[in-house]
């Protein structure tokens, strides 16, 4: 059975239910399930940031029940090192969810409740969406994905899921997905939230130094100049400079620069009428791989 956490984690969090596994929730939901409540899922990594805390309140809005997961997923990375080195925030978690409500429904299964002894992604065909971009640097990141989230989703059975335009290229796999196994959840992407200086917030950020954290904000800095002179500069225009301003930043390592058609995710080398783009950028600073994009024409 679940426990309630206020002991452990202060009386902010007073109702709030900690859960470790699928069993522990049905007994949970199985009263809002029976009587139709529209259950919301808003899954993370932890170390919350405002950007994660702006999803938890957009799902309170939208759902009658909320459910937040915390699960840092293995199969995701495609590098040990990066794994080991993700931030692990719990209990700072926990009171950051209880200050913003009691009645959220914190899930946080170990990793054998979904892998069992088999810490294995399964194979997903996402055609150019997962070929391109993250899909191309991280081989085997949105099977990853794509196999965590359908762990959750068949965990938490929601009607609607939240999920961070941050991440761009991920909620289209996550609509894929929906699509492709006719799960019929909703898929609520909300917009990325920023650090003052224009840095989109990321779990990552925790491991800059603060010079690098404030040397970061020229990731946005250079998409946004893309966004301005998109209108009349060419895209080989628009990527020669981008390359070239990384290659000046010498903290920066660029691992790509590109401007896709979305949603389809194509990558793009001239502009076609009536179709909607995209600029994506993944940079290292400090060996912390940084991602951000921008929609270029609304
Ligand atoms: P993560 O914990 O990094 O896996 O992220 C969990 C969810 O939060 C994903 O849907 C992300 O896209 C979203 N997210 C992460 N950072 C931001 C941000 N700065 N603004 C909005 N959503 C975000």
């Amino acid at each position: 059975m679940y426990k309630p956490i206020c002991s452990i984690f202060g009386p902010l969090a007073l109702l709030m239910k900690l859960i470790k596994t699928t069993a522990e929730l049905n007994l949970v939901l199985a009263q809002a399930r029976k009587s139709k409540k529209k259950i919301g899922l808003v899954p993370t990594m932890g170390a919350l940031h405002e950007g994660h805390l702006n999803l938890v309140k957009r799902a309170l809005f939208k759902s009658d029940v909320v459910i937040v997961s915390i699960f840092v997923n293995p199969t995701q990375f495609n590098d040990q090192a990066d794994l080991n080195a993700y931030p692990r925030t719990l209990e700072k978690d926990i009171v950051r969810l209880g200050e913003i409500s009691s009645a959220l429904i914190v899930f946080h299964p170990e990793v054998e409740e979904f892998y069992g002894d088999q810490l294995k992604a399964k194979s997903f065909d996402f055609k150019q969406l997962d070929s391109v971009m993250e899909g191309a640097h991280r081989p085997g990141h949105f099977d990853g994905v794509a196999t965590v989230v359908e762990l959750l989703f068949k965990s938490t059975k929601p009607n609607i899921a939240f999920f961070g335009e941050k991440d761009y290229q991920q909620t289209l796999i996550v609509k894929q997905l929906v699509k492709q196994k006719r799960l019929g959840i909703s898929i609520e992407v909300c917009p990325t939230i920023r650090e003052a200086n224009g840095l989109a917030q990321s779990s990552r950020n925790e491991r800059l130094s603060s010079q690098a954290r404030s040397k970061a904000a020229f990731i946005y800095e250079q998409l946004l100049w893309v966004k301005r002179r998109f209108s009349t500069a060419s895209f080989e225009r628009l990527r020669y400079a981008v390359t070239d301003s990384f290659a000046e930043a010498t903290d920066f390592e660029l691992e790509y620069f590109e401007i896709a058609q979305v949603p389809e995710l194509t990558l793009s080398l001239e502009r076609k009428k009536n179709t909607k783009y995209r600029a994506f950028i993944a940079a290292r600073i400090e060996g912390v791989r940084l991602i951000d994009s921008i929609a270029l024409n609304e």
